[in-house]
């Protein structure tokens, strides 16, 4: 897999606004915000995209999704509601090759997506 600016991250190289930090992910304030909370959950892991997810890592997977709803709560958005969208490959919208989940809030988010 292609080195990826959140990797670089992962390791401390360029900045970020971090807002939760284990062993397995990463979670920082989306650079160019779609909402008044933006922040990207990543594995540590180098993970492509969603159609690279394989069996050995369903249990980091489960770690993220019992994370993201923490995050949420951390930045005030378990009241109110907030989205998780995963980009997948080109029609998808994915522009960086490393696995994130955007996690949105802040405002009422309208559906569907374009
Ligand atoms: P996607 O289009 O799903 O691949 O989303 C990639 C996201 O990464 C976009 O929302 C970008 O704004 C965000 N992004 C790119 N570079 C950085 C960075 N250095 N720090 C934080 N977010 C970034």
């Amino acid at each position: 897999m292609a080195e990826t600016v959140f990797s670089k991250i992962i390791r401390g190289e360029i900045p970020a606004k971090i807002v939760h930090e284990d062993d397995q992910c990463l979670a920082f304030h989306d650079i160019a915000p779609k909402a008044p909370v933006h922040v990207l959950v990543i594995p540590k892991k180098p993970i492509e995209s969603v159609d690279a997810i394989s069996e050995e890592d369903a249990g980091l997977l489960g770690h993220i999704w019992v994370t993201i709803p923490r995050i949420a709560a951390q930045l005030g958005l378990a009241e109110n509601g907030y989205r998780v969208v995963v980009n997948c490959g080109r029609d998808g919208g994915q522009e960086v090759e490393h696995l994130h989940f955007h996690l949105l809030g802040g405002r009422r988010l309208t559906w569907p997506p374009g």
